[in-house]
């Protein structure tokens, strides 16, 4: 029997008992015969509580030093269930994201994975033990320093450690039995998916769908991994997401629609009155880039014919917003702009389905769906398989509920139940 890597989502090992309670699925596993790697998250919402604890301490936390103290949280739920593990009469070694051989570049807080050396992780197994690994960590190639691979993303070292060890299945567990139609704690009637192909998934996760990172999925994709979304608290099957090329994938029969995902981690800037002549969007988005700030929705008007002006508007993570204001109002006299306006009141909804590139009408069903609620839309734009707008924030749950009911999604009897987690 192969490797199965297993993750463990905050509200899996939230506290002592939870701990226990994953190590003995953990040793079930290995029992069944597996080789077993563990990727652990941060206990509960320690994450956030130690960011809100270096806010106190100062109000912008130098980021080497943010990215020492956020990987604690990590470090001390992979002791602990290495040490419940060894309760149960099992070997059990725990490991850093640098002692697993996690090598990223060397952006703090957002660092990309640019090699896996498991070594270590190898001769764990080969000696019998089963290991457990630091999530979302890593350490610079060039720096040395220890990093971290952005928000919810030990489901990417997760995915990266079970391609890089040839791992069988991936195992994602978290506080609901797996991918639903929409986040079951706003659609309390949203239906649990059996499978969605990776590119469904990628869309869903790039919508906003905290269920799986975004990085992890395009990792999947990449490396042909398969999936396995499921509860740490039910027995249940879970979501199989499985990569495009995997066998089987061809005989998914696809719904139109797979769900609703929603946002509310972005903001928009507007730069109003750009004069339109060549090369002054690339010069805008040039300075985001360098600014390390990730460009979602773009809208440019034709510009007005009196004037021969234009705005442009697009949509950032809100965490960025400051950074992205900052490097425009550098660019301001150079690109001749008016003015820059900020806007952190806006959501995102996002339709997805790999079907509607095929059905006609989606998109006229999506807007009335939003106009008979009363939601008025911000910016639009469109995938061949996605289509998102951006509402006001206040309005989100009213517009995905209305879209939901809308394509039929609704389940009639609620299956969705949520373990635990606080949604933070
Ligand atoms: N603990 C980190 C976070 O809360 C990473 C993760 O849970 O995936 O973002
Ligand atoms: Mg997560």
């Amino acid at each position: 029997m192969g490797i199965v890597v297993q993750k463990y989502g905050g509200s899996s090992v939230a506290d002592a008992a939870g701990i226990k309670r994953v190590a003995q699925r953990i040793v079930n596993t290995k029992k069944q015969g597996h080789d077993v790697v563990v990727v652990v998250s941060a206990m509960g919402d320690t994450t956030d509580e130690l960011r809100d604890l270096a806010q106190q301490v100062t109000p912008l936390p130098p980021p080497r030093e943010l990215d020492m103290l956020l990987t604690a949280g990590e470090r001390m739920s992979m002791a602990l269930v290495a040490m419940a593990i060894q309760r149960l009469g099992h070997e059990a070694r725990s490991y850093t994201g640098s002692q697993a051989g996690v090598i990223t570049d060397a952006v703090h807080g957002k660092a990309k994975i640019i090699d896996i050396r498991p070594g270590r992780i190898q001769e764990a197994l080969g000696d019998g033990a089963i290991a457990i690994v630091a999530g979302f960590q890593g350490v610079s190639h060039d720096t040395k320093e220890v990093t971290t691979l952005g928000r919810g993303a030990s489901d990417t070292t997760a995915v990266a450690l079970a391609a890089a060890l040839g791992a069988e299945v991936c195992e994602i567990y978290s506080d609901v039995d797996g991918v639903f139609t929409a986040d079951p704690r706003m659609v309390p009637t949203a239906r649990k998916l059996e499978r969605v192909s990776t590119e469904e998934m990628l869309e869903m996760a790039a919508s906003g769908a905290k269920i799986l990172h975004l990085r992890c999925v395009e990792y999947a994709r990449r490396y042909d991994m398969p999936i396995h979304v499921r509860s740490s608290f039910s027995n249940l099957e879970g979501t199989w997401i499985i990569p495009d090329n995997h066998p089987g994938a061809q005989d998914m029969e696809q719904a139109i629609i797979s769900g609703v995902a929603h946002d509310r981690s972005e903001a928009k800037i507007t730069v109003v009155g750009v004069p339109d002549k060549v090369g002054e969007a690339a010069r805008i988005f040039e300075t985001l880039a360098q600014a390390e700030v990730n460009i979602d929705m773009v809208v440019q008007n034709i510009s007005a014919a009196t004037t021969a002006l234009t705005d442009i508007s697009f949509t950032l993570p809100r965490a960025d917003g400051q950074a992205a204001m900052a490097a425009l109002a550098r660019i301001q006299s150079e690109v001749g702009y008016d003015k820059l306006l900020f806007d952190d009141q806006v959501g995102k909804v996002s339709l997805i389905g790999a079907g509607m590139r095929s059905h006609p009408g989606v998109t006229a069903k999506f807007f009335s769906a939003l106009a008979s609620a009363g939601v008025n839309i911000g910016m639009i734009s469109t995938s061949e398989i996605r289509i998102s707008v951006t509402v006001d924030e206040a309005q989100i749950e009213t517009a995905v509920q209305a879209v939901h009911a809308a394509f039929d999604l609704d389940a009639d009897e609620v299956e969705a139940v949520v373990y635990g987690g606080t949604g933070r």
